[in-house]
């Protein structure tokens, strides 16, 4: 049964974290934004004085560089880290870099960790992850076309990949392509680390995606882009349970994250209602504005549960495929929803860039489709929840 008390020493990390952002990263929010030198200082200054709060890379244990405890803890922590899109990097557990750590950590070499994660974790370096394809559905990696093939002791790999994101100034990519085209479906990929040095690793153009044309998701060309075969990620013909092993976590860290964007929108609706009048009195006033922050205020909170209900589960040992699918088609769609209701209420103003909250919903959209559409989370929980149907059970909830 789910027991979400919250330690005083977590309580005492939320306080902590809350304050950081206030004070130091929201007030910066705009200037983080440029693409600029002054941005990446500002960027490198946050993450030092984040190290000194001991809530530094939560995402990943000790023995990694980071300072996990748990992905509960982490789930109190990170969402008050979603509040803005620039904490996590600042707190070091960014995406994609907390999966590719993840799996670096699970499935590297000693070498692979002394090279890669090491770096990583600490912040020094980025990553990303090369997996979705513009040709064929990437719902469904059983069809992905990138192909390695061993020359010697290389890997020679040819591909064309998208939507692979923060390859801009990544240092190296991990690469999920076809090593046996012959064995069954979910045995003939596998992951391959790419530094983004290598020749042939050319990125074609980040991709614009709604409305943000310098946005890092990028379109890449593999082009006899040769590396060691000891840059393999665990064994050949082990990348898509490699891939479920890093999209589980890395779905409920986007889920967490929301938690923190749907509060911040929550509670700019609130304030906003309550001093903006119109025939008469306040928005506040209204019932329809009451209903939306009555509706709100129930879907943040059965978000909150799910997702800490899920992490709890993980925490267990379980793989927890339900809950975290539950999460990400239910989480998803209340991050859209609060977020369109706070718009509202602004009027005018909510589309306007004078509040987060056009930038809040662009980032919203994406939510129902990047690490599995909406649909697909869907099928996922009916078929497992159908199953033990078929097999004369029922589902418990527990
Ligand atoms: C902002 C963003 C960042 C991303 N970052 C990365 C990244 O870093 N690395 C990476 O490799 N990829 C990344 N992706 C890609 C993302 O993971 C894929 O877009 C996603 O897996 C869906 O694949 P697809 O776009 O090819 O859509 P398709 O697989 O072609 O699916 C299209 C649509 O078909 C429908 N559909 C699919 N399957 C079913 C089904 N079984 N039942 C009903 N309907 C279905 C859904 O509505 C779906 O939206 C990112 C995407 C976005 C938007």
């Amino acid at each position: 049964m789910a027991d979400f008390n919250v330690s005083p020493e977590i309580k005492e990390m939320r306080r902590k974290a809350k304050a950081f952002l206030d004070e130091k990263i929201i007030p910066n929010e705009p200037a983080l934004s440029e693409h600029d030198a002054n941005a990446s200082a500002l960027m490198k200054d946050l993450q030092a004085q984040a190290k000194a709060t001991g809530m530094w890379a939560m995402f990943i244990g000790p023995e990694a560089g980071g300072t996990g405890q748990g992905f509960l803890p982490y789930a109190y922590v990170n969402e008050i880290l979603g509040r803005s899109p620039f904490a996590p990097r600042a707190f070091g557990c960014a995406a994609p870099d907390t999966g590719n750590a993840e799996i670096l950590h699970m499935f590297g070499t000693t070498d692979q960790k002394q090279r890669w994660l090491k770096p990583l974790v600490a912040g020094d370096i980025r990553s990303c992850f090369s997996m979705t394809e513009p040709e064929v559905s990437g719902a469904d990696p059983t069809g992905l076309r990138t192909r390695a093939v061993r020359d010697g002791d290389e890997w020679v790999i040819n591909g064309h990949k998208w939507f692979t994101s923060g390859a801009i100034g990544a240092s190296f990519a991990i690469v999920m392509a076809v090593t046996d085209p012959e064995a069954a479906p979910h045995g003939r990929m596998s992951q391959i680390i790419v530094p983004a040095d290598t020749p042939g690793f050319n990125i074609v153009r980040p991709v614009p995606v709604m409305g943000e044309t310098e946005g890092a998701h990028c379109e890449i060309v593999y082009d006899n882009v040769r590396v060691p075969v000891t840059n393999t990620l665990g064994e050949v013909g082990d990348g898509f349970r490699i891939a479920q092993k890093r999209l589980g976590p890395g779905r409920i860290h986007h889920c967490m994250r929301w938690l923190g964007q749907m509060q911040r929108a929550f509670e700019l609706m609130c304030e906003y209602a309550l001093k903006r009048e119109a025939f008469g009195s306040t928005l506040a006033d209204k019932q329809t504005v009451q209903n939306w922050i009555a509706d709100s205020a129930a879907e943040i909170q059965a978000s909150r549960l799910l997702t800490m209900w899920a992490a709890q589960k993980i925490d267990e040992g379980d793989e927890a495929r339900v809950e975290i699918s539950i999460i990400k088609f239910f989480g998803a769609k209340v991050l859209h929803d609060v977020i369109d209701r706070a718009i509202q209420v602004h009027g005018a103003r909510g589309v306007s860039g004078d509040t987060p909250l056009e930038g809040m919903y662009r980032q919203a959209r994406a939510a129902r489709i990047y690490d599995g559409p909406d649909e697909v989370h869907r099928m996922v929980v009916a078929r497992r929840i159908l199953r033990e149907f078929k097999n004369g059970r029922a589902w418990e909830f527990e």
